[in-house]
């Protein structure tokens, strides 16, 4: 079987549990674990933040982001099919109070026109716009810089924070060729995840000002987020920055090459997800059949992701089925 369900199948590597098992550790909540502390201060500088504050998974430090930048009772505007909407259990109306409002965008792009039609400028400040880069449920797409910035500062000019749901950012870094720090500092705040592409077991980063991730930690304790020697974890990621950043690139040729493969449009394939039109809802069973394991992008659509454990051969075995058994016949 291939396996192409998810970029969070990865496993950690030889070299990455080595550098697990050789971490320098203390008690997290002490503030004296050496690895998650300089884990928190490269990933500020990276993010173009004053700090950053280690998760042990993204959907919490995305929960911890809205909760310590918004008042309970109003509006988190974002994409509709956005993680923070569909993926984290209604995580924003239980734990912050909010209304949840997700609107149609093109490639996940909320616009400054989306941010005025809902946002009611009389409500005074207190919500939150949550962007995503890459966009997940539109196929993993980059956000461009200047339509970033345009929506944020609609979103600032009626008194909301702006939260960036980077779960996959060094992935569009790799692919666009810019810093994270260029859409990083563009937010109040930023979510990394690094049981992603980056192949670590488990771990996140939310970054921001020192003032917010002060208040974030609150919510760390409040959702059983406070670890001890969390400098395990920490070890895979400053190993994931290290040796699995540059590397996307290759999961994104992959991923190129096999919507090329299977008679997709490849312009459409800016990281490492490939969409996949699955009109009949059958596409999965079929494509299983042959051998390929596919995942959910949305509604009528599977996805195909490239990442770490997937080589070059497994993208041929992966073209070979996938073009005789799905795409020839939608
Ligand atoms: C996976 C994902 C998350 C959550 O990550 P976990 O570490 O698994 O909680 C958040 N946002 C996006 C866009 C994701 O793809």
């Amino acid at each position: 079987m291939v396996d192409l369900r998810s970029d969070t199948l990865t496993k950690p590597t030889a070299a990455m549990l080595a550098a697990m098992t050789s971490a320098e550790v203390g008690d997290e909540q002490y503030l004296e674990d050496p690895t998650t502390n300089e884990l928190q201060r490269r990933m500020a500088e990276l993010l173009g933040h004053e700090a950053a504050l280690f998760m042990p998974t993204a959907t919490m430090a995305n929960q911890a982001a809205l909760r310590a930048q918004t008042t309970p009772g109003s509006v988190l505007l974002a994409e509709e099919r956005t993680h923070v909407l569909v993926y984290e259990w209604s995580g924003p109306a239980i734990h912050s109070g909010l209304i949840m409002r997700g609107i149609p965008a093109h490639a996940g792009r909320v616009t400054p026109d989306d941010v005025a039609a809902v946002l009611d400028p009389d409500l005074g400040p207190g919500g939150i716009v949550v962007l995503e880069n890459t966009h997940r449920s539109s196929g993993g797409r980059i956000w461009p810089l200047d339509e970033f910035r345009a929506t944020a500062d609609a979103a600032r000019e009626r008194g909301a924070a702006v939260h960036l749901d980077g779960a996959r950012l060094f992935n569009a870094s790799v692919g666009a060729g810019i810093a994270p720090c260029e859409w990083g500092r563009i937010a109040d705040s930023v979510t990394i995840c690094f049981s992603k592409g980056l192949g670590c077991p488990t771990g996140a980063i939310l970054a921001g000002s020192a003032a917010m991730i002060e208040r974030a930690w609150e919510s760390k304790y409040l959702f059983g987020g406070a670890m001890r020697q969390s400098g395990v974890l920490a070890a895979a990621a400053l190993y994931a920055l290290d040796h699995h950043v540059d590397r996307l690139a290759d999961d994104h040729a992959r991923a190129r090459r096999l919507a090329e493969g299977i008679g997709l449009d490849a312009t459409e394939v800016e990281t490492n997800f490939v969409a996949i039109p699955d009109p009949d809802g059958d596409g999965e069973v079929r494509a299983a059949d042959a051998g390929v394991l596919l995942g959910h992008l949305r509604p009528g659509w599977l996805r195909a992701v490239t990442h770490l454990d997937i080589r070059d051969d497994d993208v041929d075995v992966a073209i070979a089925a996938l073009s005789s058994r799905l795409v020839n016949t939608v």
